[in-house]
């Protein structure tokens, strides 16, 4: 997270018109959810003090931020979370088609196995080529290794989850 600290200020001619700007006391502002730019974060706290505080009367301004794992408890103003990014899912579709089996079923109860040709997508970022779109695009949830089981069916039994069936899905190299 990253703890910034603020300046308060107060003009006390805000009802003359005649400006005469005050500095008062110390306030934090927490966000949470920090990704690897400290900048985006200080952008959602200027546009936080401009929706929430800032005006002719008062305002808060930055004057340092850091890194931080906890929040001071001092005067603290705001906690604002980072929108979580969404995952990058990209895979590309190849030219490249291979024949694979899929399971059937037309009564939902009887099941049977079918060839099907199909084209090979590949992880967009480490080129892995897969049978099925959406092995590609989970990839790097996988830490893009060349092989995985993939489990259907089953039951848990003392929180341990027993597959009844097990398949090794494997990649078809790289494109
Ligand atoms: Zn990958």
């Amino acid at each position: 997270m990253l703890r910034v600290n603020l300046q308060a200020m107060e003009n006390y001619g805000a009802d003359t018109g005649d400006n005469y700007w005050k500095m008062k006391f110390g306030a934090e502002i927490i966000v949470k959810g920090t990704d690897d730019r400290p900048a985006n974060a200080m952008a959602l706290v200027v546009n936080h003090l401009a929706e929430n505080y800032n005006g002719d009367m008062f305002r808060y301004y930055p004057i340092s931020w850091e890194i931080a794992l906890e929040e001071t408890g001092n005067n603290v103003i705001g906690v604002i979370e980072m929108p979580v990014k969404e995952a990058v899912k990209q895979s590309v579709t190849t030219d490249t088609k291979v024949t694979t089996t899929m399971m059937e079923t037309s009564n939902g109860e009887t099941w049977h196995s079918k060839d099907i040709e199909v084209s090979l997508t590949a992880c967009s970022s480490c080129g892995l080529l897969w049978d099925r779109k959406w092995q590609a695009e989970s990839c790097e949830e996988r830490g893009h290794v060349e092989s995985f089981p993939q489990h259907y069916g089953g039951y848990v039994e003392n929180d341990v989850y027993k597959p009844s069936k097990t398949y090794i899905r494997k990649s078809y190299g790289r494109a």
